[in-house]
């Protein structure tokens, strides 16, 4: 080998050690490499009942690949069982209060734990609604080593709610929503998918909804402003059309990777005594 390619491949195997310090750095500075912030999802979605949670999120689930835990269809599956817990939950959801948060926060550690899907990250549909639920939630990720990206709000007038809340119909083993005018399914009161029948939930009526309301902008609202104070925050206008609002998402997700991917560039831009 002549001097020529010796020096080529000197310099190449100082590329590569280059390149993988500047991933390090990247790493440090966001917590995951710029490729794993896009690949690997952990965000939650906070709103008031009809705002659209439950809408977006298996969209944003097919998008990454993730696990979508909502706590509200975790607890109708206890009622619809039948069981302990789901009877006693049922009373709490019919009069538009909140289950215990120590019932919710287990729920939501099982599902963290053992659910295979959530491997590549998760969306949280409903959970925190209170305080001390995200408190819960941080401890949780705290013992993973895992920190959350994304807290958006879905921001939305209540006198909207009531159109959006009493015209739902809902796919109960699926979670799946659809609307009598806004979204209706291809045959009236079936899933498109599966072809079963869709059912009102109990607790879709103008009177609960009033009690709903009352209860989120009691307790959660308080959440909004413990997500503002770390910085994870984002606003998404839910008043919008269901494919405006996933275009607001994405460009949430496209900003964080457009940050990654400026972080990345400034390092070497630092490297190279372009700053
Ligand atoms: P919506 O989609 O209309 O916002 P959900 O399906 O998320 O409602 O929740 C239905 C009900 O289940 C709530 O009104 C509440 O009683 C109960 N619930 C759901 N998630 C939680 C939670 N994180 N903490 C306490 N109660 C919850
Ligand atoms: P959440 O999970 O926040 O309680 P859903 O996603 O179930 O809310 O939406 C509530 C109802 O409003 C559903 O019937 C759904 O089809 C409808 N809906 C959702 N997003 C929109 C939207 N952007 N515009 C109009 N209707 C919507």
């Amino acid at each position: 080998m002549g001097y020529l390619d010796e020096e080529v491949k000197r310099l190449q195997s100082i590329i590569d050690s280059i390149e993988g310090r500047v991933r390090d750095l990247e790493t440090k500075q966001f917590g995951s490499s710029s490729k794993k912030t896009t690949d690997e999802i952990r965000m939650l979605l906070i709103g008031p009942p009809g705002a659209g949670k439950g809408t977006q999120a298996p969209k944003i689930k097919e998008k990454f690949n993730c696990c979508h835990l909502a706590t509200g269809d975790m607890l109708r599956s206890q009622v619809a069982k039948k069981t302990t817990l789901g009877r006693e939950a049922k009373k709490i959801m019919d009069q538009g209060g909140l289950v215990s948060d120590d019932i919710v926060i287990g729920m939501i550690k099982e599902e963290l734990d053992n659910n295979p899907e959530c491997k590549g990250g998760f969306i949280l549909d409903g959970f925190p609604r209170t305080v001390p639920q995200a408190e819960g939630l941080d401890a949780m990720l705290k013992s993973r080593n895992q920190t959350l990206q994304h807290a958006v709000e879905l921001q939305i007038d209540d006198a909207l709610l009531v159109a959006r809340i009493t015209g739902r119909l809902v796919h109960p083993a699926s979670g799946r929503s659809y609307h009598t005018a806004f979204n209706p399914p291809k045959v009236a009161m079936t899933d498109d998918i599966t072809g079963e029948p869709l059912v009102q939930r109990s607790d879709d009526n103008a009177e609960a909804l009033k009690k709903r309301l009352a209860t989120y902008h009691k307790q959660t609202t308080p959440v909004v402003s413990y997500y503002k104070n770390t910085g994870i925050w984002k606003a998404v206008d839910a008043s919008q059309e269901p494919g405006q609002v996933w275009n607001s998402l994405l460009a949430i997700f496209d900003n964080d990777k457009a940050k990654a991917e400026a972080a990345g560039s400034g390092i070497l831009n630092k490297l190279a005594g372009r700053s």
